[in-house]
């Protein structure tokens, strides 16, 4: 049994079918100067053949979403980092254009991975696979078409996503990779194209040889390899009843998150890259409830401009159409740091130190250029501003007034800007969370980050792992605080949602509906569970479960019961399959100095 990264989740047993590591050595060979003009030729030539064979896979794929890598992709062919690169190189060294691609490729892609940030990272092996195919069609030899046999499990070191897109079409039951991660686009395309894929079995082409049986268990993250009979017969089990979870889940996908007595409840995206916005549209989320604005600012020597601002949030409210986005203004300090300011350098204590708002709110410049750019963003569809790591009603009162200056400054300025932008706040701190009757008075919505409030108010460092443990979403203290909350706005008619990571787990479902959270924002491909099991409930047996445990003495009771309850109600697979699974694969998303 070897452990990986589960990407795509579900469970294949097959056949393995080793995919040998594809590795070009392009040596170098130079050209007369009187076939320059030729060799360009040649390359160009390969480029558009390419072009036409991603063309012809993109086209033979089932869904729309998807298509968008492969297009991607396209586009990085006619980049010109790349084409006028090499045509520089044919022309400048004489050299052929095979080495010249293969030299291009290289200086892009060892660029990429000097990044810190793991996305980009993921980006350059985009490229090597690109240059393959591209040298593939130089090399006059078919496009390198993979296509096992049917039901197969395909082992490879790695995987381009014209690749697995392709063995969908083989049939494939399952993929198992040495490399790639949660990002990469093998693994994104993997999930749409719903293959359970392991990605990151550093040592997975030692132990497997063609025609091995082989699991993939890609809801645990483990390969078992030539299993006995008995581990054949329960992973058949396992499998089964995956295949019936996912079935339900198909049939109810589409359908809005109504409970049985006609209770709605909104389920929205939580996103921080692009790549997740198609996941969320695909996983029929009703807009965005978080949008960590944070991450555009990371890995860069100068802030996002006005204009970057703008055209990002009218892209993403364009694609969410008609449903809203709720923008968070950035959430930077502690452990999401970025190069642009250093507070957390000289604190003792990040986390309690200047982040989030309180950084807004001493960058006044960097923060009225975010403002500026969503207000004028926000004619182009439904985007309200969401305000992190509030304390109280002061400081909401400043961050107001630089909210109003932002509106007067493009009023004065004759600039298009929507005026009525709905503000909310977020809900992290104990002290928030008890006033938040004062600051519902302020607000158009609330909405409660647990993963923060978790850790203020059991105090707990939500990176450190020795304190892990501690971290108790049931902890009576944090549902009396949701409850709390919940009834301010509901007081006030007030919206109020929730977007921790304890919006995602199934498990918690009931108990935060039966508090009063009427809207969950989570990690997109937690929507349709979470769906499912409020479509499976009725609001007087949540409420009747909150009652209870609200009451509970400690975490552990609370948990204990809970637990008893949800298990008699949902399979196993609904609580502890898909939730677990995508409650580990979404833990709070931090971001360390190490990259990490
Ligand atoms: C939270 O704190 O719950 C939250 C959603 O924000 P983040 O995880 O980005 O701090
Ligand atoms: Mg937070």
């Amino acid at each position: 049994m070897l452990g990986g990264t589960a990407a795509s989740p579900g469970v294949g047993i097959g056949r393995a079918y080793v995919i040998d590591p594809r590795r070009f050595h392009v040596p170098r060979r130079e050209i007369a100067i009187s076939e320059v003009d030729s060799e360009v030729g040649r390359f160009v030539e390969g480029l558009g053949r390419t072009h036409d064979h991603l063309e012809a896979i993109k086209n033979r794929l089932p869904h729309g979403e998807h298509r968008q890598i492969l297009e991607a992709q396209q586009m990085m062919l006619r980049d010109p980092d790349l084409t006028t690169r090499v045509e520089e190189l044919i022309r400048g060294e004489h050299v052929s254009a095979e080495w010249a691609v293969d030299r291009v490729a290289t200086e892009i892609r060892e660029t990429l991975e000097r990044a810190d940030d793991g996305y980009f990272r993921e980006r350059g092996s985009d490229i090597a696979f690109l240059a393959e195919r591209v040298l593939l069609q130089l090399s006059g030899e078919e496009a390198g078409e993979i296509l096992p046999p049917p039901g197969s499990i395909v082992i490879a070191r790695d995987l381009s996503p014209a690749d697995t897109a392709e063995l969908a079409r083989a049939q494939v039951v399952g993929i198992v990779t040495a490399g790639g991660g949660q990002t990469s686009h093998s693994a994104i395309m993997a999930r749409s194209l719903e293959i359970p894929a392991v990605v990151g079995v550093e040592d997975i082409l030692s132990h497997v040889q063609s025609d091995d049986m082989v699991i993939v268990d890609a809801i645990e993250g483990v390969v078992i390899v030539r299993p006995d009979a008995a581990e054949l017969e329960r992973w058949q089990n396992v499998r089964t009843r995956y295949e019936v979870f996912e079935d339900r889940l198909q049939r109810e996908h589409g359908l809005p998150g109504i409970a049985r007595d006609g209770t709605h409840i909104v389920l929205r995206a939580n996103v921080a890259l692009e790549a997740e916005v198609a996941s969320a549209r695909f996983h029929g989320a009703e807009g965005v409830g978080l949008y960590r604005t944070e991450y555009a600012y990371m890995d860069r020597d100068t802030a996002p401009t006005e204009e970057e601002h703008y055209r990002n949030a009218k892209h993403v409210l364009h694609r969410f159409a008609p449903h809203p986005v709720v923008f968070r203004t950035f959430d930077l300090g502690s452990d999401k740091p970025t190069r642009l300011v250093r507070y957390a350098e000289r604190e003792h204590n990040p986390a309690m130190g200047i982040r989030a708002l309180r950084l807004a709110l001493r960058e006044r410049d960097m923060f009225l250029c975010q403002l500026r750019g969503l207000l004028r963003a926000a004619v182009h569809g439904p985007l309200r501003i969401m305000l992190p790591l509030v304390s109280g009603v002061s400081e909401l009162r400043e961050a107001l007034a630089v909210i109003n200056q932002a509106r007067a400054a493009l009023a004065e300025e004759r600039v298009a800007h929507d005026s009525e932008v709905p503000v909310g706040i977020m809900i992290e701190m104990p002290s928030a969370a008890l006033v938040a009757d004062s600051l519902a008075k302020y607000v158009d919505f609330m909405s409660i980050g647990t993963n923060d409030l978790i850790q203020y108010t059991l105090a707990i460092d939500r990176t450190n792992d020795e304190v892990g443990y501690l971290y108790r979403p049931l902890h009576p203290a944090i549902l009396r605080l949701v409850h709390r909350v919940s009834a301010a706005g509901k007081a006030a008619g007030v919206s109020v949602s929730l977007c921790g990571e304890m919006a995602a787990d199934p498990r918690y479902t009931w108990v935060l509906v039966g508090l009063g959270v009427r809207e969950l924002s989570m990690h997109p491909s937690a929507i349709p569970v979470i769906k499912s099991i409020i479509r499976g409930s009725t609001l007087s047996e949540m409420e009747a479960l909150a009652r209870e445990v609200l009451d509970a003495e400690d975490a552990d009771e609370a948990e204990r019961r809970v637990l008893e309850i949800m298990e008699s109600k949902f399979p196993e697979h609904l609580l502890h399959g898909g939730g677990q699974r995508l409650v580990a694969e979404t833990r709070p998303r931090r971001v360390r100095e190490d990259g990490g």
